[in-house]
């Protein structure tokens, strides 16, 4: 029976798993992600322990990234604002050390595929994977294949409207108060001046953040038509927000998009994930398994 590795290659954490699929994983392991050259390394030495080889691995990584196979940088972590990983060839250096072929994908579309072959978007082929966490990012699969367009999609960094009264700047770099400016952990507690966690349900926080993903999500669902939105990421383990998010959309989609889904079925349309926190490296092993079937 072949085996497949996951990696799961976060801003903050890495995930690497050994296995077949969420009933069947032989080994795991995760610490914290540092430099590239030693976190690349704990990865390659993680698998070469193994007690059987790999035959292929996947790679869900944090951005941006490049994901274009016919690209020069392909594989490569790009332009991301995290100190020592802007141009790190990520799948090259995997690759290299384990002479196995190699799957790379952003880590929201190998969460999105995880979902769509083992969790909560079996039964449709068109669908969001939103993570509302460090960062916020979406993975997108449309008519059964990840998107990924111009470079990928960057759900996170769409400008919506601001709250009149809201004065808050925005905490990204790029654009003060995009959706992750506004609406991440870390915009949450710089907003607040306490951690996402140690906010209480009725803290007005939480109206605040549950607008803005409606905002977000009413955006998605004119823009891209998802048969479903999974929202995952620790803020969303706020499981509050679910009924204040499905309460929002529909209201300002105002009746206008006539899909069942939407009108009536809203608790099953915008869900959390099937497999927990494991939809990333579980996605990553099946990217792994779908790039050894295309060989
Ligand atoms: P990452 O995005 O780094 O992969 P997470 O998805 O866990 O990791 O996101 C971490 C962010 O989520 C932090 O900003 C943290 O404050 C927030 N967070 C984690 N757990 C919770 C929780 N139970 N409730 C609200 N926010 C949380
Ligand atoms: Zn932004």
């Amino acid at each position: 029976m072949k085996l497949y590795g996951g990696i799961e290659a976060g801003g903050t954490k890495f995930v690497c798993a050994v296995g077949t699929g969420p009933d069947d994983i032989r080994a795991e392991t995760r610490f914290p992600t540092t430099t590239p050259a030693e976190t690349i390394q704990r990865v390659i030495q993680f698998f070469r322990e193994q007690p059987e080889p790999v035959t292929a691995v996947g790679i869900g990584s944090f951005g941006p990234v490049d994901p274009d196979p016919s690209s020069p940088t392909y594989g490569h972590i790009t332009s991301t604002p995290k100190a020592g990983w802007r141009d790190t060839p990520v799948r090259d250096m995997v690759a290299e050390a384990l002479g196995v072929p190699v799957a790379f994908d952003t880590d929201v579309n190998a969460a999105a595929l995880g979902e769509h072959r083992w969790g909560a978007a079996q039964d449709v082929d068109s669908f969001i994977y939103l993570t509302v966490g460090t960062g916020i990012g979406g993975g997108c699969m449309v008519e059964g294949k990840l998107l990924h367009g111009l470079t990928h999609p960057e759900l996170g960094h769409i400008l919506i409207p601001r709250e009149p009264h809201d004065r808050f700047p925005g905490i990204c770099p790029y654009h003060g108060g995009c959706l992750e400016g506004l609406a991440s952990g870390p915009a949450i507690k710089a907003r607040w001046g306490n951690q996402a966690e140690s906010l209480p349900p009725d803290h007005p926080a939480w109206l605040l953040e549950a607008h803005y993903l409606a905002a977000a999500l009413a955006s998605f669902i004119c823009t891209l038509s998802p048969q479903r939105i999974i929202l995952g990421g620790g803020v969303m383990q706020q499981a509050h927000l679910f009924p204040l998010i499905r309460q929002e959309v529909p209201q300002l989609l105002n009746g206008y998009i006539q899909s069942p889904a939407i009108l009536s079925d809203i608790d099953r349309y915008i869900v959390p994930p099937g497999l927990g926190n494991r939809s990333g490296v579980l996605g990553a092993i099946a990217l792994a398994q779908q790039l050894d079937a295309e060989v």
